[in-house]
């Protein structure tokens, strides 16, 4: 069989969102001309659920009044189809009309109380009951897939409106609903609910597949920056990455993006993370909830649009209303020009498939059980925190959720970095142990925020044992981190100075404690070498050490009234706060607190270098990447058809960005084999060829000056 037509692409969807009104009087041609000059090749189009865009013949399945007997549906396929825009039915069974409730009480979800589920004139139907199940949604999507041929479906709601307590609830979870975490059955029910939805979404994709083997099946789903409607609508995108033919994630809003500027990759990574081979999707949520009229910033929809294609995502792009009808006259412009570029790439974007030297474990087995609610708090807040500092210091980083944690997926990368390993079961720690030991390379942080108040949870032995120390429970804090003069062991990278490197631990150490660096004066400041004393927000765990035990960072209570160059000797002294142990053929690099939250809450930079040290600490590789591009500019890397291409995306400029400042030139050094041909591929602009430095498997480029968005396409010469 020939595979389906969207199965290694990065699929460019358009969503307009029209209004009830917007029907009556719709000029169908004129929809598909103005999808068509927008540079989509699907477009969502309300078909069902609440109401039928179309005489349906399923029970309640009422049509749109506004629209009287017209087959809208049936119109705007056709006229889709004749012009080869494909077409994707959005249907809504989360909510029904009264008439529903009256004559069907037990479809719907329940509250504690007894009470039915409402949203203002609706009512909330319960994903177990027999509306969003074999009575109304099964027969609706099989009417709409035989009768119109339709390329596939976006399901609008997705999961739970809350907990539900309704009879069918009751019976299918084999008791009574808990309704809090003191009740015993409580992690039960929240694991069993996420698997609920899963399996029904799952018969959803099967329902559609079988009448169309080619058809889309997708949904909006929660992204990381809200994970408090993910829970409660029990969306877990590890259980929910069968279910879906692509994971579509709602992320990008401008409300959001003052927290993070990195949740369209985030987003993308963790879909890649449960299904590595298949292109997620950015819905692109363009507007302020308060203010739904009103567009972000160009720049802004730009910037997140190359950060999703950058991490090998589609783009969905949504208006509420019509093309015809926007209020803003620069909004359909605004979303043409990242479309016009992603079918202008297409031969490299095709089946692209990222790169990584890192893999960041995501914990989130570990968010549930350590109650994380808001994405920046916690440990969520941890995790977010260390992928932002990877960010900012170029770093090639995939992620790997701690449930799927196997030997076999760990030996992908060259490096781990574990935010917490206190909660982590029996299987990954043995994984991580013999990955250890058989030559892996563990940076391993203890995050405070994945430990009740006020001590740490007791670290697995196995972990405990490779460390080398006698690790406590105890909480301390302290006002500094400081370097400590002892050089920690392990292979260090070749230096050459013609190239940025990360910088390992001994790099760091050894210029604080030499002659050299007192000579460098403020020279080594400009070129950013050394460390010095680092504010300390967080508490760590005491360890104490053995003999032997290679110690680079000590917690440390300097007395403001010295100089510093004197307090660095006068004052270290204290508690261990960073290590290095050889094990077996690896090493394990141990930080008693975790850095995430510390650089997310201050920005400082010394939390990256740190990171970014314990990182490259002991590489006898160069990492696949490196460059010496600004923090603002996020770098990511593909293979695709014929070669690798690099992302560069510019980020440099306020939040919500205005227009990004342009930066430039920006050294790219990377691992390739052989001749190499180079092209900088930036929207509206014509390609350009860039000169390739050959070296010893590395080839060296330089990409004169970057605005918004570029790909450096590097292929055999
Ligand atoms: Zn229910």
């Amino acid at each position: 069989m020939a595979k389906a037509w969207w199965r290694k692409r990065l699929l460019r969807i358009y969503h307009p969102d029209a209004r009830e009104g917007e029907f009556r009087e719709l000029n169908v041609s004129g929809l598909i001309a103005d999808c068509l000059a927008m540079q989509a090749e699907a477009v969502v189009i309300r078909a069902g659920g609440i109401y039928a865009l179309y005489p349906s013949r399923v029970p309640y399945h009422e049509i749109i009044p506004a629209i009287g007997q017209r087959d809208l549906l049936g119109e705007i396929v056709s006229a889709a189809h004749a012009r080869s825009l494909r077409v994707i039915a959005e249907v809504d069974f989360s909510r029904a009309r009264e008439e529903v409730w009256l004559t069907h009480p037990e479809w719907f979800q329940r509250l504690a109380s007894g009470e039915v589920a409402r949203d203002g004139a609706y009512y909330l139907t319960c994903p177990l009951g027999g509306y969003q199940n074999a009575d109304f949604a099964l027969p609706v999507l099989r009417e709409i897939s035989s009768r119109y041929g339709v390329d596939g479906f976006l399901l609008k709601t997705v999961g739970f409106a809350g907990y539900c307590y309704c009879d069918t609830c009751v019976a299918a979870f084999g008791g009574p609903i808990p309704t809090g975490p003191s009740q015993g059955s409580w992690e039960q029910f929240l694991r069993w609910r996420m698997q609920a939805v899963a399996n029904q979404l799952a018969s959803y994709h099967g329902t559609i597949t079988e009448l169309n083997p080619e058809s889309i099946f997708v949904a909006e789903l929660v992204g990381p920056q809200d994970p408090v409607r993910a829970h409660k609508a029990a969306q877990y995108l590890p259980a929910l990455a069968r279910s879906f033919s692509h994971l579509v994630i709602t992320v990008g809003d401008p409300v959001s993006a003052r927290s993070s500027r990195w949740w369209v990759g985030l987003a993308a990574d963790l879909a890649r993370a449960v299904r590595r081979k298949r292109s997620p999707v950015i819905n692109i949520a363009r507007h302020d909830p308060s203010f739904p009229r009103a567009s972000m910033p160009p720049a802004e929809f730009a910037f997140y649009s190359y950060q999703a294609l950058a991490h090998g995502a589609g783009i969905k792009a949504t208006t509420t209303g019509l093309p015809s009808s926007q209020s803003d006259p620069r909004t359909m412009p605004i979303l043409v020009e990242p479309f016009r570029f992603m079918r202008e790439q297409d031969e490299v974007l095709e089946g692209m498939m990222p790169i990584y030297d890192v893999g960041l474990i995501w914990p989130e087995t570990a968010f549930h059980r350590a109650f994380c609610q808001e994405a920046t708090d916690g440990l969520r807040g941890e995790c977010l925190g260390l992928y932002a500092a990877l960010k900012a210091k170029h770093i090639l980083v995939g992620l790997l959720y701690d449930e799927f944690i196997t030997a076999k997926r760990l030996r992908n990368f060259g490096v781990i970095v574990l935010p917490t390993a206190v909660w982590l079961s029996g299987e990954a720690i043995e994984a991580l142990t013999s990955y250890v030991l058989e030559g892996g390379r563990l940076v391993l942080l203890d995050s405070p925020s994945a430990s009740p108040d006020p001590g740490f949870l007791p670290m697995p032995e196995a972990l405990a044992e490779l460390i080398g120390t006698e690790v406590g429970v105890e909480a301390r804090i302290a006002p500094y981190m400081l370097p400590t003069a002892q050089l920690p062991p392990g292979p260090q990278i070749e230096k050459r100075k013609s190239r940025p490197l990360p910088r390992t631990l001994s790099e760091i150490i050894h210029y604080n404690w030499t002659r050299e660096a007192a000579q460098d004066g403020l020279l080594g400041v400009r070129l950013g070498r050394g460390l010095g004393p680092v504010p300390l927000t967080l508490p760590y765990r005491r360890i104490k050490e053995k003999d032997g035990t290679h110690v680079w960072l000590r917690s440390a209570r300097l007395q403001e009234a010295i100089r510093p160059v004197e307090s660095n000797t006068a004052e270290i002294g204290e508690d261990p706060l960073l290590l290095v142990a050889l094990a077996g053929q690896g090493l394990i690099i141990y930080a008693a607190t975790g850095l995430g939250r510390m650089y997310l809450e201050t920005g400082y930079e010394d939390y990256a270098t740190i990171l970014e040290a314990m990182i490259s600490h002991g590489s006898t590789i160069k990492p696949y990447l490196l460059t010496d591009a600004p923090s603002s500019v996020e770098v990511t890397m593909a293979h695709w058809k014929l070669g690798v291409v690099v992302h560069l995306v510019n980020a440099a400029g306020p939040v919500p960005l205005d227009a990004p400042a342009p930066v430039g030139p920006i050294e790219l050094d990377l691992a390739w084999d052989g001749p190499a041909v180079a092209h900088l591929c930036a929207p509206g602009a014509a390609p350009q060829v860039l000169r390739c430095h050959e070296e010893w498997n590395r080839v060296r480029i330089t990409v004169p000056r970057l605005n918004a968005y570029a790909q450096v396409v590097v292929r055999s010469g």
